[in-house]
């Protein structure tokens, strides 16, 4: 369903910023744009002749929002294009591009909850806003998505998954999850460990959660023998 240019964790950079996409012709849709992802956007040419620009954000984390500001540039300068920025919390992602030097008139920003775009080229799709339990300094989201009529739920950074989130994926509500892992399990982590993640989805719905934002000590191999996926990087 969704492209990913990286999988990583913020210091596990071999495996470049967790960032997902989905591109149709001119359209892009970028999910987080982490300090490692503009470089691989250009290296890929993903961001050549794009004619319209939508990027979601889930916090402003290095690792999630890095490169935002070169992309919002890119697109303002070189594609003559103003992207559209979908993230709940309006005064502090304007704070941020300000501090960088991004102006309001270089982008437009969507900070609603509930997001419905109908998009020529990708289509209709929709974003639901949900709080997640990260860190205690910044606000932090997941979202369930609607794409073409496909339902699928996105963690962000988060160590924990909802009982609401859970229902839906049981009840089949929701077709996927995209899911924070990570291999190391202690009190007051921010993401969740492979461990919890096993505690939490019993092993029939385990083939519907993806697995991203992968540390150095979680090993794919041991993510797909407890019946998880993995995402894969778009080369
Ligand atoms: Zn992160
Ligand atoms: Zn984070």
């Amino acid at each position: 369903m969704l492209n990913f240019i990286g999988m990583g964790s913020a210091f596990n950079t071999e495996l470049g910023n967790t960032s997902a996409f989905l591109k149709k012709n001119d359209t892009l849709m970028l999910i987080d744009c982490g300090g490692t992802v503009f470089h691989k956007l250009q290296k890929s040419s993903i961001l050549d002749g794009l004619k319209n620009l939508y990027i979601v954000i889930t916090h402003t984390h290095p690792d999630h929002v890095g490169s935002l500001g070169d992309v919002i540039f890119y697109s303002y300068y070189i594609l003559k294009q103003k992207p559209t920025i979908f993230f709940p919390e309006k005064e502090l992602i304007e704070r941020f591009l300000t501090s960088i030097g991004v102006s309001a008139e270089m982008y437009n920003l969507n900070s609603s909850n509930v997001v419905d775009i109908n998009d020529m080229q990708i289509g209709e799709f929709g974003i639901d806003y949900i709080p997640v339990s990260h860190v205690d300094t910044i606000p932090t989201f997941g979202f369930v998505m609607k794409l073409n009529g496909k339902v699928f739920y996105y963690s962000g950074d988060a160590n924990g998954i909802s009982n609401t989130i859970l229902d839906k994926l049981k009840n089949g509500q929701i077709c996927r999850i995209y899911q924070d892992t990570c291999g190391l399990d202690y009190e007051g982590n921010g993401h969740l460990s492979l461990i919890k993640l096993c505690d939490t989805v019993p092993r029939e719905f385990r083939n519907k959660v993806y697995c991203m934002h992968l540390d150095k000590n979680i090993k794919v191999q041991e993510i797909k023998h407890n019946g998880f996926n993995v995402v894969e990087v778009y080369k």
